[in-house]
């Protein structure tokens, strides 16, 4: 039988970060790096899953879908997670064996997890001949990591992935899923993606830790009048945080606060084509991480620190959740090499650990392959 091929991208966050579970703005770009699916019907009534990037695979028939997590199954609880909510769902499943070949890293923070549970989910609809509507697709899929795998992810990832546009970065308002297309034209600049190749470790605690702060400030500047009920933590003005006694709490609300500022700021400079000044709003945005969130470390310190003083790089900042994965880059094109190098060779030097950097470009989300 023949085959069909599909692919998903991974998604890279410009700016707004830890702002998805605070009701703010984000604004993640599609990239051209993902996951690729190939789709084959079978008359066996069985179902498969495989990837290159797996040993483990799992098969069993149309009538047996597993209905939850299963830690024998491995990564295939992602696209088991997908078949089980639509099949929950009357979605029509026949059998059909589906392969995924990928070159998006793993556990880095460029959202392998999403791409994965949506081009799973965008193949069963599509084969069902049901209509696809991106956003739905990614709330669907988000809902999957949140109760199927037991990951609290926002819905940015998912969202990034299904609704991705080429040369566009997506404005999302994480609270109402509003959402605009915003030109992301780079000009002689080049966006890179450098992954840290640190494991994340502390993320999961810190990740809670941050989220129970944001949820007290919220109580606090609601208690004290500065906030009204079905407001949201971005919606604080700075020259009310005084009211929060606790100086940790204060400076975590200030990140959230003035982050969801730089995203509206960023926006505007990027329709007026301003790239210096959305450097400059990426390198603040590094800062407000590092300073108040704290949740830098060494490493995406060690990326962003030396990028932003490298000539031609006129903005830098850690990405994703933290600790480790993911940090980028705006640099000018003709002096990509000279910085890859200069990069690559001191946070060698500092950490001893050899990071990887990718051209990156805004591209569409989720799709048929001709
Ligand atoms: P991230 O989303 O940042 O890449 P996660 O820990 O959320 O990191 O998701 C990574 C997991 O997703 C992998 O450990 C694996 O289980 C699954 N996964 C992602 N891509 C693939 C792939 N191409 N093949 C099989 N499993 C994958
Ligand atoms: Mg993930």
């Amino acid at each position: 039988m023949s085959t069909i091929d599909y692919f998903a991208p991974g998604r890279v966050n410009l700016i707004g970060e830890h702002i998805d579970y605070n009701g703010g703005l984000v604004m993640p770009i599609a990239l051209n790096m993902g996951i690729k699916a190939r789709y084959k019907k079978n008359d066996n009534n069985t179902i498969s899953f495989a990837s290159s990037t797996h040993k483990d695979l799992v098969e069993f028939a149309v009538e047996d879908i597993p209905t939850k997590y299963e830690s024998t199954s491995n990564w295939c609880n992602y696209p088991i997670g997908v078949l089980s909510t639509l099949h929950k769902q009357g979605l029509p499943i026949n059998g059909f064996d589906l392969h995924f070949d990928s070159n998006l890293p793993e556990g880095s923070g460029l959202s392998s997890s999403a791409a994965i549970e949506v081009v799973t989910a965008y193949i069963l609809m599509h084969q069902a001949g049901r209509e696809i509507n991106p956003p739905d697709l990614a709330v669907l899929c988000q809902k999957v990591e949140n109760n199927f795998i037991g990951v609290k992810c926002g819905i940015m990832d998912q969202f990034a992935v299904a609704n991705g546009k080429k040369d566009h970065a997506i404005l999302l308002n994480c609270n109402t899923l509003d959402c605009e297309q915003i030109p992301f034209d780079l000009d002689t600049y080049s966006l890179l993606v450098i992954n840290s190749k640190k494991p994340r470790s502390l993320i999961k605690s810190a990740y809670n830790e941050r989220k129970a702060e944001s949820e007290a400030a919220l109580k606090i500047l609601i208690d004290a009048g500065k906030l009204r009920d079905g407001q949201y933590l971005v919606d604080a003005e700075i020259e009310d945080l005084g009211v929060i006694a606790d100086a940790i709490v204060r400076k975590r609300t200030r990140h959230v606060v003035s982050e969801n500022i730089r995203v509206k700021h960023a926006t505007r400079a990027l329709k007026m084509g301003d790239l210096y000044t959305f450097g400059r709003l990426m390198n603040a945005s590094h800062q407000s991480l590092k300073d108040d969130y704290e949740v830098s470390g060494i490493e995406l310190d060690t990326l962003v620190e030396t990028a932003q003083n490298i000539d031609g790089c006129i903005g830098a900042r850690m990405t994703g959740a933290g600790f480790g994965g993911c940090a980028i880059a705006l640099v000018k094109n003709t002096g990509i090499s000279n910085f890859s190098k200069t990069l690559a060779d001191r946070y060698h030097a500092v950490t001893k650990l050899h990071c990887e950097i990718y051209e990156c470009k805004a591209e569409d989300g989720v799709r048929l392959l001709d």
